[in-house]
């Protein structure tokens, strides 16, 4: 079996011309949970979406393997179906496309709402409109575990939940997609989530760069609330 799932090596990245990632090392393996924690503006999302190779970011240096294949030039779609798989932070409404249709179109399977708790009503809404936050993130949900993916990135998946929704959708995270051992990458600013998936690695972003790499979680997110990011500069580096 191959080792490494996913490896970033040193790689800067701009957005319009903006630098905006400076240098990212990154590994993770297959059936492994790992946090990225980082304040706002720090490059979360843009390292989430260079992942999934969303094209408005360019790569001026450095390189993205898959299953230690390079795929640093290949389209979204390529790495979807490799199984890359993001939960936008904040996904689309569109109108006249209802939920269940494009579970069964992604999956081809007809999706079980009883399985996972939901009421029939929800998946014949129209998508994400007039969706709480919560409906949102469990519409991200489903659709990712549709495509079943080896990978998940779930762009703050966190942020506007109350404590009983994020457990709700922890417990299916763990059910669906950590208990079959898919790997997660968490990525958070709060980082509420971490309490109920505990990450074996938690990787924390400053100004575009990882500057810890830590596998107390708690120790990480004691830290920040106490000092802030700048204090995690001093954090001892596990992998580099
Ligand atoms: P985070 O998710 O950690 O809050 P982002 O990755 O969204 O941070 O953004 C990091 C920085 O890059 C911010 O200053 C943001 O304004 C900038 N940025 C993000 N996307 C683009 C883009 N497409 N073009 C220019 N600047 C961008
Ligand atoms: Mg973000």
């Amino acid at each position: 079996m191959i080792k490494m799932l996913l490896t970033l090596k040193n790689l800067y990245v701009a957005g319009n011309g903006k630098k905006i990632l400076n240098g990212i090392d990154f590994q993770i393996r297959h059936n492994e949970v790992q946090a990225l924690l980082g304040p706002n503006g720090s490059g979360k999302s843009t390292l989430a979406q260079v992942i999934l190779g969303n094209p408005k970011y360019e790569i001026i240096k450095g390189g993205i393997f898959f299953e230690e294949r390079e795929i640093t030039k290949l389209s979204m779609e390529k790495r979807a179906k490799l199984g890359i798989a993001l939960s936008w932070q904040s996904p689309p409404a569109i109108k006249g496309v209802k939920l269940s249709q494009l579970l069964e179109k992604i999956s081809k399977i007809k999706f079980e709402s009883k399985k996972l708790d939901l009421t029939p009503r929800f998946l014949e809404r129209e998508l994400n409109l007039e969706f709480s936050g919560g409906e949102k993130k469990l519409s991200e949900l489903l659709q990712i575990l549709s495509l079943k993916p080896k990978l998940v990135i779930f762009d703050e998946i966190d942020s506007g939940l109350d404590i009983k929704k994020l457990e709700k959708v922890a417990k299916i995270i763990k059910k669906e997609l950590v208990a079959k051992g898919i790997s997660i990458l968490l990525i958070t600013h709060s980082g509420t989530i971490l309490r109920f998936l505990k990450p074996k690695i938690t990787n924390v972003i400053l100004n575009g760069k990882i500057i810890c790499k830590e596998k107390d979680y708690k120790k990480v997110l004691r830290t920040i609330r106490k000092y802030d990011y700048e204090k995690c500069k001093k954090c001892k580096l596990l992998a580099d």
